[in-house]
């Protein structure tokens, strides 16, 4: 059974008494996701679950559930609903997963989906100022198996690898090998790779090597180097 650290109850979660960020309008969102072709339970039930609207600035919280990207502070965004969902699921693979590392934490929404659909989190950011922001945005979920971490996520994060798979939040020019290297054997690590034009890759670690794979075009912010 998995745990459900979300109480959707109608009257602890602030904002349920307005529409626009109802469980009927995360549902709506979930059968939008569907339609466009995720098709991973665990992953649309977390989706449902996640209150988005409460990770954007409250004059953008209306249009949280829209399945566009939104701008959270910094010059960053939040990720699109979709492409949240189709990294979750190739991540997962339809298998549960134990430990997993995420790159850009940013406003924190993708870490908390993360949280619901594998067993032990963390997540790495390295603008200390959206940090902050992400641990204030998270803290009325109260997630135990979520940390987040400050540093450049470009190394990856020694001290709990390896992970079972890892999500990038930010695009690189090229594969990141310091991350790939931390994968598990068998475990997939999800990126946008590219300048202009970018696309998800999804990194497969094997026995002798590594194979990829390539998804949809994206826009993702860029994976920058040091901390600030
Ligand atoms: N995961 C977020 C999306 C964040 S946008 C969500 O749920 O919507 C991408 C984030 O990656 C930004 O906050 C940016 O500061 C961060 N980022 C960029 N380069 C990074 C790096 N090298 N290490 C850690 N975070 C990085």
């Amino acid at each position: 059974m998995t745990a459900r650290p979300f109480s959707m109850g109608s009257s602890g979660e602030p904002g349920a008494g307005i529409g626009m960020t109802s469980q009927r309008t995360r549902d709506r969102m979930v059968q939008r996701l569907r339609e466009k072709g995720i098709t991973d339970q665990v992953v649309l039930d977390a989706m449902a679950r996640v209150p988005r609207h409460l990770f954007v600035d409250e004059a953008l919280a209306s249009r949280a559930y829209e399945d566009v990207a939104l701008p959270i502070g910094f010059e960053q965004t939040i990720s699109q609903p979709y492409v949240v969902a189709k990294m979750l699921e190739a991540i997962r693979g339809g298998n549960p997963i134990a430990r997993v590392l995420e790159v850009g934490t940013g406003c924190g929404y993708q870490a908390a989906v993360l949280a619901a659909v594998a067993r032990e989190v963390f997540s790495i950011e390295r603008i200390k100022a959206l940090l902050e922001r992400a641990r204030a945005n998270l803290r009325p979920l109260r997630l135990p198996n979520l940390r987040l971490k400050y540093g450049d996520g470009q190394l990856g994060l020694a001290e709990a690898a390896p992970f079972d798979g890892i999500v990038v939040a930010a695009a690189a020019a090229s594969m990141p090998r310091e991350l790939a290297d931390q994968l598990n054997v068998g475990a997939r690590m999800v990126l946008p790779v590219g300048t202009t034009s970018q696309q998800l890759i999804v990194v497969e670690r094997t026995a002798t090597g590594f194979t990829e794979r390539k998804l949809d075009l994206v826009r993702f912010v860029s994976l920058r180097t040091g901390r600030e």
